[in-house]
């Protein structure tokens, strides 16, 4: 899941609204995959090389998405080559959905950093058996009432069905690697916050950056505390790495996971971090009196959370307290029933 809870999906640019890949330098190729929910594709990059190609990121498990494959794989691909290689910017579905099938299909190697590889795999299990006590404790701190808590139960497991299974195997991308792709050199940046250990992938030649979910065109990527992480401080991590990719050379264009290519990666960058001090100030401001994560979605969001946001939307309440916490700001305090109270200090 990409977009932050409640706010607007981004339009798609008319050149690359029907999934036709777009050269946009020397065998580096963008395609759309269509996905079922907003933000309703997924960017996919497929990188030319004598040796076979390498694709970044590849959509959620679904029949659109595989028709589309297919036509990449037997047009663009299978005219010039072979699938040699998948590299998934991180490990939520409808980025990493689709790997498996592709590897399946044409033998390509996976790879991924070792944080998404390994917390999709532990994802992929812990789907298969019913919601985990942690994970229903970790509603209810967040003040969800009961008739949420058995939504939540009822509808856990939907990670499993909208992947297929990662390979058993992978290779191990980190912070510095760099991959010889088509003549290019990509360097593997890595960012926390959105996921554990999101890579992104730049071309030295100042070209272009591969940027995953990190930086997207108009919407904020959701940054949630996770339920097997409850004391995680996800948001200021990713601050942090926002911080970092303000200072990563410039290139030409930046593809994000979804919407319209940036312009400016670092401007894009330093807007999300203002727009997140600011939502932080005014979640800081709401703690004049004791609230709960499920009271501040008003103050945090611009549009109404939904049924379908709504655990999405605490995790990210979640995270901008946690932040304010580790700053020493807010403070938490269980009542009876064990939901967490959050006040100003
Ligand atoms: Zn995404």
């Amino acid at each position: 899941m990409a977009e932050s809870a409640g706010k607007a999906a981004p339009d798609a640019p008319s050149h690359m609204a029907h999934g036709d890949p777009v050269e946009t330098c020397p065998g580096v190729f963008i395609a759309r995959i269509p996905l079922p929910k907003p933000p309703g594709s997924v960017n996919v990059a497929l990188l030319h090389d004598v040796e076979g190609w390498t694709v970044f990121d590849t959509g959620v498990r679904s029949a659109a998405a595989e028709a589309r494959w297919e036509t990449l794989l037997e047009g663009l691909v299978g005219r010039r080559g072979h699938l040699a290689r998948i590299v998934v910017s991180h490990m939520h579905s409808d980025h990493s959905g689709m790997a498996g099938w592709l590897a399946q299909r044409s033998g390509a190697v996976l790879a991924m950093s070792a944080a998404e590889y390994l917390t999709g795999r532990m994802l992929e299990a812990v789907n298969a058996g019913p919601a985990p006590e942690a994970a229903v404790a970790y509603q209810r701190r967040a003040g969800w009432p009961e008739d949420d808590i058995a939504a939540y139960r009822a509808a856990f497991g939907g990670y499993r069905k909208a992947i297929h299974p990662l390979p058993g195997a992978y290779v191990r991308l980190r912070e510095g690697d760099s991959l010889s792709i088509g003549g290019r050199q990509w360097q593997v940046r890595t960012i926390a916050g959105h996921s554990p250990e999101q890579v992104c992938l730049q071309d030295t030649g100042g070209n272009i950056l591969l940027a995953g979910d990190t930086v997207l065109s108009r919407i904020s990527p959701n940054v949630s505390v996770p339920t097997w992480e409850p004391e995680a401080n996800p948001l200021q991590d990713w601050l942090t790495g926002l911080e970092r990719l303000t200072r990563w050379p410039r290139t030409q264009m930046v593809i994000p996971g979804h919407g319209a290519p940036i312009a400016d990666a670092a401007a894009r960058a330093r807007a999300l971090v203002a727009e997140h001090e600011a939502a932080l100030a005014r979640v800081l401001e709401a703690l004049d009196q004791p609230r709960r994560a499920i009271d501040l979605f008003e103050t945090l969001f611009h549009k109404p959370v939904t049924r379908a946001t709504r655990f999405l939307a605490s995790g990210e309440s979640l995270a901008h307290l946690h932040s304010l916490r580790a700053r020493g700001q807010v403070a938490p305090r269980t009542d009876e029933r064990g939901v967490v109270w959050w006040q100003r200090v």
